[in-house]
């Protein structure tokens, strides 16, 4: 992974070439969305120059055109995953998405009062809320798996959690708060030994490790485009074919049918019966060469470049006074925190004046942040095109933060 010219490939970025308050942009704000490489950008330039028009029921050529560059996004999204079958990706908007097309339709189909969903207290309102909506609707239950002190589930309770009445265990793969990469092999065959169905929330993996849902034995895993390079308003949701075909359609329209009668309609198999409308054709488009991009870099290089920011990020922020990391030292490539002396959004306004770009607040995880006892944190977040001397960089604009705050 050496051969890499990781300063090279920032070259790939114009947008990390913008200043901010007339400072050279630092962004540090990769897992909020990505910034997008030329190679996608010019995809979606060459897919309306050349290519643009409906897909699937047009007979013309162009259309033709559309369609094909449709559906070889949707095959390069299958291999990036190594799903078995490319009818077992479906095109969403993103993770929320795919999360809410698995409640309002598998789970509207198959949850009935006394069942549990299993979910973490480390999730995304993303893959929280939808369960709640659909708790109240099916008058199943919520649980949760604790996180414990040093930002670890506590798979030691997962034996008395997993109990038969829970058909649903939904969990994310990498905290976007606390940075813990979670064993997702281990809890899909936790969730399978008791005949649970398993749903990954890949939003902060799919983009920065390698992801491989028959090595993980998910039923269901979900993914947003704009965290990986691509666009947003696209994404994914890959489940296994036989759970697809139980399902029944959620938005009707267009696309997603077979024949339409007045008073009934029949409808096609996945993944078109979950794609009603036009969808976001150059999205997809966009999304497919962002695949490409990802993949010609590796992601096992990539991973290794983000942890070992992280790693060195999360080693020099211990080294200020009054600040104290969240989460386990072998983390994906984010780093939450606390300074006792700021407020995070007083924290991050200072860094912006600085073209320092970070997130502070609850990052989407309320609950969680509820019981850590904190109002928030401040989020540093990286991906394969930050440096070493940016982390320098932010250390500096850190310490002087320190100072100016206390
Ligand atoms: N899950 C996790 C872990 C996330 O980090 C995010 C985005 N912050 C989401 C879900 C939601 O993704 P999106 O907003 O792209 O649907």
């Amino acid at each position: 992974t050496n051969e890499v010219n990781w300063q090279a490939i920032r070259e790939d970025f114009p947008i990390l070439r913008e200043q901010i308050h007339g400072k050279p942009l630092i962004y540090f704000d990769s897992a909020a969305t990505s910034q997008k490489p030329c190679a996608v950008l010019g995809a979606l330039q060459h897919y309306y120059e050349h290519d643009n028009a409906n897909v699937h029921r047009g007979l013309h050529g162009l259309s033709t055109r559309a369609t094909e560059a449709y559906e070889a996004a949707r095959a390069k999204v299958a291999k990036y995953l190594n799903a078995p079958n490319v009818d077992e990706i479906t095109f969403t908007r993103g993770t929320t998405e795919s999360i809410n097309l698995v409640a309002n339709t598998w789970g509207v189909k198959f949850l009935r009062e006394g069942d549990v969903i299993l979910l973490t207290e480390m999730e995304h309102h993303s893959n929280l809320v939808p369960w709640q909506l659909l708790a109240e609707r099916t008058g199943a239950r919520l649980r949760f798996v604790p996180v414990q002190e040093d930002g670890t589930l506590a798979l030691g309770a997962l034996d008395s959690l997993l109990t038969p009445e829970v058909k649903l265990f939904a969990f994310t793969h990498i905290s976007n708060s606390l940075g813990t990469i979670n064993p997702v092999a281990d809890l899909c065959s936790a969730a399978r030994a008791v005949g649970a169905v398993s749903l990954v929330d890949a939003a902060q993996s799919a983009g920065h490790l390698p992801v491989d849902v028959q090595a993980m034995g998910c039923d269901f895993l979900a993914l947003s485009g704009h965290k990986m390079c691509a666009p947003t308003g696209i994404g994914a949701l890959y489940g296994r074919a036989e759970l697809l075909e139980a399902m029944p359609p959620w938005h009707g329209g267009g696309e997603m049918i077979l024949s339409v009668q007045f008073e009934r309609s029949t409808f096609k198999k996945a993944p078109g019966k979950f794609e009603a409308g036009t969808p976001n054709i150059a999205g997809a488009v966009g999304l497919g060469a962002a695949i490409d991009y990802l993949e010609n870099i590796g992601r096992a290089a990539i991973f290794e470049h983000d942890t070992k920011l992280a790693t060195y990020a999360h080693r020099r922020l211990e080294e200020l006074p009054g600040v104290r990391v969240l989460g386990p030292q072998e983390r994906g490539g984010l780093v939450g925190f606390v300074m006792e002396a700021a407020h995070p959004h007083d924290l991050t306004t200072y860094a912006d004046q600085y073209g320092l770009a970070l997130r502070g607040g609850h990052h989407c995880t309320q609950p969680l942040m509820r019981k850590l006892g904190l109002p928030g944190t401040t989020r540093a977040s990286f991906y394969f095109y930050n440096t070493m001397e940016e982390i320098d960089r932010m250390m500096e604009i850190l310490e002087n933060a320190v100072r100016f705050f206390a």
